[in-house]
């Protein structure tokens, strides 16, 4: 045979066998069999050949063209049989890859560490502890005792007389000090639980506790770190205010406050046209807290803060329902 017959067969051939659609297909058929295609000039030029070798031409030809055509039909039935399989398996390979979906972190665990992080640099330690908890580590040992009103603060859920959902992350900061002596730096994260539910309040909630307890430790300490805190999270320019306030395994105690992350103190709907937002409590530890861990209360002194980490995520993303953050909402979460 030929050599450029040889080769025009091979590869038509080989095509064939590559192609994965009908389409694919038909355009080779014309490339190879149609009017301007590669084996009909072929024959067309056996005209021109030396009389003697016509018929040898035109029968090698002939027979690569026919080679050709059963290999075509061949190759669509192939196609067909892939199809047909498929669709009687339920699948449409026609139909587009559904991309696989890349997770971010939950804005709350974004926020956790970021706040965590800060912490670290100041030298703290990071501490956890139990959910499920006792009345003792939840309430009496922060100077919370059965019949003190202060309970009232915080909207219990009840497991039994003396076990609780912990309502704060505070219980730690007893667990700690039971274990270590002073002097003690750290910050305590984890969920915390209160039968609540509203637009700015869901059962679970996380918490940030902090505590420092050494030899002098001022209230000017607790200013500083608070607002090295709050310059980092927010930004240099958000100023702090501290308001005198009352909790029981502190005092004094104070809210603190910022300057409105929206309207920059000029009155807004989201600080309730005050032009400042509470966004964390804190305080000296109370001396009854310190003898209930053994701790020498003429030597110690220290303080404790502690904060919601929605409300912060709230403010630093502009988000005025608690509840979007637990929908699991993917067009909410991809935002982060
Ligand atoms: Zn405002």
């Amino acid at each position: 045979m030929d050599k450029d017959l040889e080769k025009i067969k091979n590869s038509a051939l080989s095509e064939l066998e590559n192609a994965s659609t009908v389409d694919e297909i038909n355009t080779l058929s014309v490339r190879y069999l149609g009017r301007k295609g590669a084996v009909t000039q072929y024959l067309r030029h056996i005209s021109s050949l030396p009389e003697q070798e016509r018929p040898a031409a035109g029968k090698n030809a002939n027979q690569v063209k026919k080679i050709l055509e059963d290999a075509i039909k061949t190759a669509k039935e192939r196609l067909e049989d892939i199809r047909e399989g498929s669709e009687s398996a339920g699948i449409d390979v026609t139909l587009p890859g559904r991309p696989a979906l890349q997770g971010t972190l939950h804005p709350i665990t974004q926020i956790n560490r970021r706040i965590c992080d800060i912490f670290i640099r100041m030298g703290f330690d990071i501490a956890e502890g139990p959910e499920v908890e006792s009345d003792y580590y939840n309430f009496e040992a922060l100077n919370i005792p059965k019949y003190h009103p202060a309970r009232d603060m915080q909207d219990t859920f009840y497991m039994s007389d003396n076990i609780v959902l912990r309502t704060h992350t505070s219980p730690i900061q007893v667990r700690m000090m039971e274990q270590y002596a002073p002097p003690i730096r750290v910050v305590a994260p984890g969920k915390v639980y209160r039968c609540d539910s509203d637009l700015t309040h869901t059962p679970m909630f996380h918490q940030i506790e902090g505590l420092l307890v050494d030899e002098k430790v001022s209230f000017g300490d607790l200013k500083g770190v608070l607002t090295e805190l709050v310059h980092q999270v927010f930004d240099t320019e958000t100023s702090l205010r501290f308001r005198p306030s009352f909790f029981p395994f502190t005092e004094p105690s104070a809210e603190v406050d910022i300057l409105c992350v929206m309207c920059r103190g000029k009155g807004c709907k989201v600080c309730s046209h005050t032009g400042w937002l509470e966004v964390l409590g804190c305080g000296m530890v109370h001396p009854a807290v310190f003898e209930n861990v053994g701790y020498d209360t003429r030597r110690y002194t220290g303080f404790a803060f502690g904060m919601g980490v929605e409300r912060i995520a709230m403010l630093k993303y502009g988000i005025n329902d608690i509840r979007l953050f637990f929908e699991s909402d993917d067009r909410f979460l991809r935002q982060f």
